[in-house]
């Protein structure tokens, strides 16, 4: 049976608000209609906020003041030198709330509160790395000797609208805010609305590091409500997206019209690989971490397994022994490994997979709700071994703590079933053999590969997926480039 425990009492943190505003123009605000949404806990599934339910009004006022702040405020014109040390300072105010951010974090999203933890620093680095990127920045310029002289001027596009999903929220917000603002754009974020709590805590942060008003607008709402007003405003020239790939395909269709600029991080059903030849101890432990972090609620997650035939069952027996033995539990425990998974919905639709694997794999591990936790989207760690390419269960994004487990006999078919998806996110690779490694990493559809490694990202490194995993990269210059327009200067010399 899996390993589970209740916790005595379910945790809530303090001074919690029971209204979620929207934030405009260096004001907390409601809607203009005086709508909500209801905001869950995972873990008593009641409502403990609500939220305003941003509409096409809200939007309009949020695009206003960002506009106001970057036609006429001091942000888009200021040195890089002092945007950086806003930036810096930024960073600083988001490690002070460390504690805080990973309580409200857990207690929003049902995250285990180690795994919460980490999350603050990972965030303020994304704002540090921005601000050294654009101190360094430089542009190209080009010489026709004694004819010409030409070089690029580098501009803010203008607003951008950031649009984020409901895992690791306040981190993947970060992702977005940090580019858009260091390249000098104004923004409005709408945050995903399962998870609003944490995106309140940027006006305080930015508010303390002089981040002048307007800059950031916060409108919460649903998506087919604030996120489609934001999407078809005019006055917003680019959208910065993470999402499912449904959600982005009709993102994509609605910014046909204005032809706006689009940056899509998407689904993924990303593969591990694991040869005869890897070292397994080290890959048990990678690929256990890899799907069953985050309550596997990862858009990178290596949610399928292909192992050589020739230590398959070995991988199998060892692999499901590790799975049994994770803690899931109330998420704000320490000793918690899997917390509650976000929201009722999400939980119906892993669970209905973890069904739905029964007749398409062999059953090693979990299959529904941990013993003990009769309250809560809890979901035991679950593998199925044996499934098939055909399965819908190694086809379709699950976003849980379900994994699949496939054998192969040769390179080739190794190849064929990792390739052998609609998703091209991330890919990990488990050989010894450095030829093999390299070479069915470039063969491999995947925006980003891990050779016997974990998913640790380089922050210079390009971000994002091929297929049905995304549009565009962004990471390091590449991300300056998106929030900015390049224009190219002649001079007749
Ligand atoms: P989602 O697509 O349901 O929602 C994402 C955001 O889009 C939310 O803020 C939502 O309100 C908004 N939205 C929904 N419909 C909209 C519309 N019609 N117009 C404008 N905005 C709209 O995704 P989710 O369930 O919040 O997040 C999980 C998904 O995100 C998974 O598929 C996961 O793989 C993916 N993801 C990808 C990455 C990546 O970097 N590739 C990272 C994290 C998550």
């Amino acid at each position: 049976a899996p390993t589970h425990h209740a916790a005595a009492a379910h945790y809530i943190p303090e001074n919690l608000p029971t209204r979620i505003q929207h934030f405009i123009d260096g004001e907390f605000v409601d809607s203009v209609s005086g709508k909500t949404f209801d905001v869950l806990d995972p873990v008593s599934n009641r409502s403990y906020a609500t939220a305003a339910a941003g509409q096409a009004e809200d939007i309009d006022l949020a695009v206003a003041a960002a506009t106001r702040a970057f036609t006429d405020g001091p942000w888009p014109r200021m040195l890089p030198r002092a945007r950086a040390q806003v930036l810096n300072r930024i960073a600083e105010a988001i490690e002070a709330q460390d504690a805080r951010l990973a309580e409200l974090e857990t207690f929003d999203t049902g995250l285990p509160i180690t795994q919460a933890l980490g999350q603050a620093h990972r965030a303020a680095e994304n704002f540090r790395f921005f601000a050294d990127l654009i101190v360094a920045q430089a542009d190209d310029t080009y010489s026709v000797p004694g004819r010409q002289i030409n070089y690029v001027n580098r501009k803010p596009v203008g607003v951008a609208g950031l649009i984020t999903p409901w895992n690791t929220p306040f981190m993947l917000e970060s992702w977005k805010l940090a580019p858009a603002l260091a390249s000098g754009c104004t923004v409005v974020l709408k945050p995903a609305e399962f998870t609003p709590l944490s995106a309140s805590l940027w006006a305080e942060i930015f508010a303390a590091a002089g981040l002048p008003a307007g800059v950031f607008n916060l409108v919460n709402g649903i998506g087919e409500e604030a996120g489609d007003a934001l999407v078809k405003h005019p006055r917003v020239p680019l959208i910065s997206f993470t999402g499912e790939t449904t959600t982005g395909q009709l993102i994509y269709r609605n910014c046909a019209a204005n032809l706006k600029g689009m940056s899509m991080e998407l689904g993924g059903k990303s593969p591990a690989v694991v040869f005869a030849d890897a070292d397994l101890d080290a890959a048990i432990d990678s690929t256990l971490f890899g799907v069953f972090s985050l309550n596997g609620e990862r858009c990178t997650a290596g949610s399928r397994i292909l192992v050589e035939r020739s230590i398959y069952e070995d991988f199998c027996a060892r692999f499901a022994a590790r799975a049994q033995q994770i803690v899931v539990g109330d998420p704000h425990d320490p000793k918690t490994e899997v917390g509650a998974l976000v929201h009722p919905e999400h939980f119906a639709k892993v669970m209905s997979y973890v069904e739905l694997g029964k007749s398409e794999g062999r059953l090693l591990a979990g299959g529904g709700r941990p013993a003990g936790l009769p309250e809560g989207n809890y979901v035991a760690p679950t593998v199925f071994a044996d499934v098939a390419p055909t399965a819908r269960i190694f086809q379709e994004e699950i976003f849980g703590p379900v994994v699949t487990i496939t054998p192969f006999d040769t390179d080739a078919e190794a190849l064929e079933l990792a390739n052998g998806v609609k998703y091209g996110l991330a890919a990990y690779l488990w050989t010894s053999d450095l030829t093999r490694a390299h070479t069915f990493a470039h063969a491999v559809e995947a925006g980003m590969v891990w050779l016997n490694s974990h998913n640790v990202r380089d922050l210079r490194t390009p971000f994002g997926g091929v297929k049905a995993s995304g549009l565009g990269h962004e990471g390091g210059y590449r991300s300056i480039d998106f929030y900015t327009d390049q224009q190219a200067v002649h001079i007749s010399l």
